[in-house]
């Protein structure tokens, strides 16, 4: 007979690398408590997929490229109070992303904008989704280079691939005409297909002022408020506490 060393080797060699890892304890757990054919071969698969999922979410954690880490559970609702914890909690079930909606949230520096997106990004994650945070200014800039080289529609279908993109910070930043321009084609191609959380200082009303043509702010607002859960923030920045 073989011994588990040789078995564990074969796991290996076919990728099975939890099995074969986990294999010698298992063995025994399932002699000790002697567990039926069927329950074994379950356990092995089962070892072996938590695995993967396990790993799969740190990898979309690493790729979704978030600046920092912040929790939903580290957010004080006592302190942000035109927020409640249940309208955030109403988001969790990510029916918003498998229906293609939006999250925007509105309000000055400070209030918690980014905490919460980053927050909902994490548990969209270990909920199984691809996320992508970036700012404006640095998506702006991605667009702009890629447009440069002729490839803002590889560009684009490479953000198509994440099933919600975070995009902080809108309205910080004046925008040239071409910059707008790209940014239309990623919300154009997002809308009704990919999800977005949006955070931005500005109110919908005065988002011409920060769009070099006031008349291509309408198309791209509409597309992004078009199905979308909106909520304005208020109250003190946490900064100043
Ligand atoms: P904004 O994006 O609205 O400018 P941030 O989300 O960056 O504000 O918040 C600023 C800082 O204060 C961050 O470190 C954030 O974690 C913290 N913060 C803001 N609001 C809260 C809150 N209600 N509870 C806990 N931390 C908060
Ligand atoms: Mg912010």
């Amino acid at each position: 007979m073989s011994s588990i060393d040789s078995v564990a080797q074969k796991y290996r060699g076919l990728h099975l690398s939890a099995i074969a890892q986990g294999l010698e304890q298992m063995l025994e757990q399932a002699e000790a408590n002697a567990v039926s054919y069927l329950h074994f071969a379950e356990m092995l698969i089962e070892r072996e997929l938590q695995q993967r999922n396990g790993n799969r979410i740190e990898q979309n954690k690493r790729r979704a490229s978030f600046p920092v880490h912040k929790s939903l559970d580290e957010f004080d609702y006592a302190f942000q109070t035109t927020i409640s914890k249940r309208e955030i909690n109403n988001l969790l079930d990510f029916g918003f992303i498998d229906n293609r909606e939006n999250v925007v949230f509105i309000g000055s520096p400070g209030v918690g904008k980014t905490h919460l997106a980053i927050g909902l990004g994490f548990r969209a994650i270990e909920a199984g989704y691809k996320v992508c945070f970036c700012t404006a200014l640095t998506l702006i800039e991605v667009l702009e280079l890629a447009e440069l080289k002729g490839e803002l529609k590889k560009k684009i279908n490479q953000l198509l691939k994440f099933d919600l993109l975070i995009i902080d910070e809108l309205g910080y930043l004046p925008m040239n005409k071409q910059g707008m321009h790209n940014l239309f084609q990623l919300i154009n191609a997002l809308y009704e297909y990919r999800s977005i959380i949006l955070t931005t200082n500005k109110e919908f009303t005065h988002w011409g002022e920060f769009f070099f043509d006031g008349n291509v702010a309408v198309p791209i607002v509409d597309r992004i408020i078009h199905h979308s859960h909106i909520f304005m923030l208020g109250g003190e920045s946490y900064r100043l506490k």
